[in-house]
């Protein structure tokens, strides 16, 4: 593990509140004394994932993740525990110490990944300004695009050659096995060696929410070489469908204006940034992923899609649509007129006559609203019907009802149908759409430790987390190690009780800390949460329940050995006395507990 003291990992635990870290990610609302939102880990319409301010934990009922800070952002982030540690830190201003700030045994796994394409990155932005490299940024400046611009978002040309890069790798002591796992490079089919995946192309790096050099876009220079985009492959540090290109630098602006621009390609992004408008991001292809759909709704409830002009942006832009209200964001379609893409549109018209179209945008709903009965005329009142049918369709998926209720109102008005008709139809269009639950509204398995028989081991770390110290007293004094069952709470109930021993008491925060990146860390996020309403009842429970297991199992163990031993009349003897006090222990628990639920009806 890392070599950063565990002080100043609990110092910076307790800078960085969870409520104001998660609250980046997820929008939370009052729930009680803990705050609660739609878990950024599932698909979900009703929220489930819980925040405790003031225990300084996450936990989803839904899908079962949770633990505390350095856990969320491991996860959201996707990286490493000393990452966020070293995130954090500069974040609340928290020095490290210096030595122990990149020490051998911290260096990240991945670091090495992020590295090389640093390393690329410069080398191909190098390239790009070079004066044997005229075309690239001639092909840039001639689709006008400030030098400013080219540089904010790094933009590069890798060279007409076969090993120009491998060259300069080998110069910055990367490794083969970097270069070929970043896809930057690729064996050859026959005789040895490796060549340049990205040959005469204009570099895109793809970077990260946090700025980080994930993969590249190269767009060829000559038409005829195929394909016109080479994207890197997916890698450790890469996932295709969980990335926007340009969010890095449009999240201040799109949280400050509440709108993300969603456009299609690289040029179409660099165009509006030129132009001042900063709220934007690309999709590099048509078709979005509802985790980029998610990743979008951190940061804004809505989004504007401004694709091609032609049927194909158009019918991408509506299938987008979908995935984005379904997952509660409020979308706009802008209508750019033809044969324009955002790229074009500006540069022929100019930012103004932009801004006007942004004012114009129209809602999915009514996109396709207008496309009907711009036909009405040539209708028959069996296609009205099924366009009708095909609106109603298209809000069943909707979760919010308010908006299908006005929907519905705007359609009724237009097709001048009556709008209680158009309810009844509504309803029992959905009702036919329940009969099967969808794949994404289906609840991930739940973790296999929760499971019964484990259910009295997990109490008695809920007890012992409540640092009360009869209570605390009791347990301990009657359970030990070897009654638990299920590693996690085993070591953790090990953990506890040497604790409670030495203090007298249980450190919470640093109890999270220390587990946060184990087992043990989602069982203390949930277990820190449940409400208990009678613990001296619960303990007294559970503890009859662990011990009589133990015992039960020490007996028929014995009873086992004595069958299968050829043992010596000495041994015999021994196990019948331990039998006898295994009964006897047995018959005692069994009485006081029976005591105690008589006192306690
Ligand atoms: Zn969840």
């Amino acid at each position: 593990m890392a070599s950063i003291p565990q002080s100043k990992i609990d110092e910076i635990q307790a800078a960085a509140d969870i409520v104001q870290v998660i609250s980046r990610y997820v929008a939370l609302k009052k729930a009680g004394k803990n705050l609660k939102g739609l878990c950024p880990f599932h698909q979900e319409k009703t929220p489930s994932f819980i925040v405790s301010p003031e225990k300084q934990i996450y936990h989803c009922f839904g899908c079962g993740k949770g633990g505390n800070v350095f856990n969320f952002l491991m996860e959201t982030e996707k990286i490493t525990f000393i990452e966020v540690v070293r995130n954090l830190a500069s974040d609340y201003g928290i020095k490290l110490p210096r030595h122990e700030e990149r020490s051998a045994d911290a260096e990240n796994v991945f670091d090495r990944l992020y590295l090389a394409n640093v390393a690329a990155a410069t080398f191909y932005q190098k390239q790009l300004f070079q004066e044997a490299n005229q075309k690239p940024l001639n092909y840039l400046r001639k689709r006008q695009l400030s030098d400013a611009t080219v540089k904010k978002f790094g933009i590069g040309y890798a060279p007409k050659s076969w090993d120009s890069l491998q060259k300069y790798m080998q110069k910055q002591t990367v490794q083969t096995k970097t270069l070929v796992e970043l896809g930057l490079i690729q064996k050859r089919d026959s005789g040895g060696g490796y060549f340049d995946k990205f040959r005469n192309r204009i570099m895109f790096p793809f970077q990260s929410t946090s700025g980080r050099f994930v993969g590249f876009g190269g767009r060829r220079l000559v038409e005829s070489d195929q394909p016109k985009y080479l994207n890197s492959p997916e890698s450790e540090i890469y996932r295709k469908g969980e990335l926007l290109y340009g969010l890095n630098f449009a999240i201040t602006k799109i949280r400050e204006m509440n709108l993300v621009i969603l456009v299609e390609g690289y040029f179409d992004l660099l165009r509006l940034a030129d132009s001042g408008i900063e709220n934007v991001v690309a999709s590099s292809g048509t078709a979005i992923t509802e985790q980029q759909g998610r990743l979008l709704k951190r940061y804004t409830s809505r989004v504007l899609i401004a694709y091609d002009s032609d049927e194909a942006g158009i019918s991408a832009a509506i299938r987008n649509s979908e995935i984005l209200e379904q997952l509660e964001l409020d979308v706009y379609i802008l209508r750019i007129p033809a044969p324009h893409d955002p790229d074009s549109f500006i540069l022929e018209n100019g930012k103004e006559a932009f801004l006007e179209l942004i004012r114009q945008r129209v809602t999915p709903f009514d996109m396709k609203l207008q496309s009907i009965t711009g036909q009405m005329q040539e209708l028959s009142d069996e296609d009205k019907n099924q366009a009708v049918d095909e609106m109603l369709q298209s809000l069943v998926k909707l979760p919010n009802e308010i908006k299908i209720g006005l929907y519905i109102h705007r359609l009724s008005e237009k097709m001048e149908i009556a709008e209680n008709f158009l309810i009844a139809r509504f309803n029992r269009l959905k009702q036919r759409q329940r009969v099967g639950i969808t794949a994404s509204e289906k609840l991930p398995p739940v973790e296999k430790f929760r499971v019964g028989e484990w259910q009295a081991e997990e109490n008695i770390i809920a007890l012992l987390l409540l640092n009360e110290s009869a209570l605390s007293n009791q347990i301990l004094h009657q359970l030990s190690v070897a009654d638990f069952e299920n590693e996690p709470l085993r070591n953790l109930f090990d953990r506890i009780s040497r604790e409670w021993e030495e203090t007298g008491s249980v450190d919470q925060q640093r109890l999270t800390s220390e587990f946060s990146h184990a087992a043990e860390g989602t069982f203390l996020a949930r277990l820190l949460l449940l409400e208990i309403n009678y613990p001296e009842k619960l303990a007294a429970d559970c503890i009859y329940r662990l011990r009589k297991r133990s015992l039960d199992k020490r007996f028929n163990e014995i009873k086992r050995i004595m069958n299968e031993e050829s043992a010596s009349h000495n041994a015999v003897m021994h196990y019948l006395k331990e039998l006898t006090e295994i009964r006897h222990k047995l018959s005692e628990i069994e009485k006081e507990h029976t005591r105690f639920v008589k006192a306690n009806l």
